[in-house]
This record gives C-alpha cells, structure tokens and sequence, in this order.
C-alpha cells in the first residue's frame, strides 16, 4: 500500500504545480511579456518557448483566459473538482458567454468527467462533408450537403441570376470573402498615424500598392518578421521607421508583421 500512498502524494504535488503555473503564466498574459521574446501569443509561448504540446498548450491558454474573468477556478482546479480539459471543452462554448454565464456554466462542470462535460456541450453534427484530395496539377474537393443546404445553395443561384453554375457561384464568394478580409486588414494596420507627415509624394505612404504588399509578404516568405516569431496569422505590412515619424512607404521600410507585434511596436 505504501506506493499507492506515495502515489497520493505526488499527485497532490501535481495539481499544486499545474495551479502554481496557472499563476505565472496569468502574469506572463497580463503583462504580455511573450511578445518581446519573439511569441506571438500565449499559445505560441507555451508551445515553442516551454514545450507543450498543442493540446496542452491549448488547455493551459483556455484555463488562464477564463481564470481572468472567473478566478476561482483556480483553486477548484487546485482541489481537483475541475480539470483542465472540463474547464477546456467549457472555454469554446462560453466565449462570448457574460461573466455570470461562464461561472453559472463553470459551476455546473465541477466534479463531471470530461466525457460527461463533452456531453453536456454535444452539438448537432454538421450535414455539410468536404473531402479533400490533392493531385500535382489539381484539387478535388468532393461536397455532401444535406437536401436542405443544397436548397439554400439553389435558391443562391437563382437570386445570382442565371449565370452562375455552382462552380462560379463558389470561386465569386471566395473572392469576395477574400476581399472582405484584405480591407479589413488594411483598415486596421495602423489607425493612428497621420497622414500627411512627411509623403515623399503626393500620395499617401500608408498607401502601398497591391503589388508591393505582394512583394513584401513574398520576401518575408508569407510570415512575421519580428525577431523569433514565425507567425503566419493575420499578418500586416508594417513601416519600419513609422509614417506619423515620417517614414514613407519605400520598399526598404517596410517589412511583414503579425498583428500582435504590430501592435506591441505601437
Ligand atoms: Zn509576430
């Protein structure tokens, strides 16, 4: 019996530690010290600068996001009433949840399994399969909509007018989705600057060309720049030496920055 007492022991040393790293790693999220060493989030750190595994990693991120706005759990993790994947398959469902809702929800996970947490969450499994197969000079994209999906994509086609087929209609709202995104992003990369400080022409420097946004996310091989960060998400053409400090939009001050150090640079 003695090891099974040993056991005992160092698993209450183990939640001790998982609590104790919560705690730093809240620290390490509220002052953002991972963007300076090269991370372009938590997630990131706790994968390549401590080591985690994906799935861990994702657990630790979710337990302190929550922990910010509903503490206690912490301490319910501490005594083993939550566990960490309970309190990870509740953070996907509560994200846009009020404060009150996630600690009602939190509350009603404790001393639940995770197959009894993931059923409390079970969805509806979506009708529509996509299954992917890639050739050298192809992609078959085979599509399984239910009768219902595909009267909605019918009707679509009718409201589009009769020219589309189903293959127009699909590549006109990729483009346009993909529209959609760029704008945004070029409406959000750096709001605060000035304008007219310093164009070395009579054109805007925040203004830069299709072409040579291209070229700049081509030479930066489609990822962040900033020293240690490899980030390919959400990524934005930053001015090395900024416009409001009149910095202009030649090719030698730009470089490619994911969004969070963008805005670490300020
Ligand atoms: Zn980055």
């Amino acid at each position: 019996m003695n090891i099974h007492f040993e056991l005992l022991e160092l698993r209450q040393k183990e939640k001790r530690i998982t609590s104790e790293i919560l705690n730093k790693l809240q620290e390490m999220a509220d002052q953002k010290a991972y963007l300076k060493m090269g991370h372009s989030s938590l997630f990131d750190y706790l994968v390549r600068g401590l080591g985690y595994s994906e799935a861990t990693a994702y657990q630790r991120q979710a337990c302190v996001r929550l922990a910010k706005e509903v503490p206690e759990i912490k301490q319910k993790i501490d005594r083993g009433s939550l566990t960490l994947s309970a309190v990870t398959t509740a953070f996907k469902h509560l994200r846009r949840k009020s404060v009150a809702e996630k600690r009602k929800v939190l509350k009603s996970i404790e001393n639940k399994s995770s197959r009894e947490v993931k059923a409390m969450f079970l969805e509806p499994t979506p009708t529509l399969k996509v299954k992917k197969t890639e050739y050298v000079d192809k992609v078959h994209l085979r599509l399984e909509l239910s009768h219902e999906q595909n009267e909605k994509l019918e009707k679509l086609k009718a409201l589009k007018s009769h020219k589309h087929n189903v293959e127009s209609l699909l590549m006109n709202l990729i483009e346009k989705e993909l529209k959609l995104y760029e704008n945004a992003q070029r409406k959000s990369s750096k709001p605060n600057e000035s304008k007219e400080l310093g164009a070395p022409k009579s054109k805007n420097p925040r203004q830069i060309s299709k072409r040579l946004r291209n070229d700049v996310l081509r030479t930066a091989n489609y990822k962040c720049q900033y020293p240690g960060c490899d980030s390919d998400h959400f990524l934005q053409i930053d001015h090395i030496h900024p416009v409001r400090l009149g910095g202009d939009q030649r090719r030698s001050n730009l470089q490619v920055l994911c969004s969070s150090h963008n805005r670490h640079k300020g």
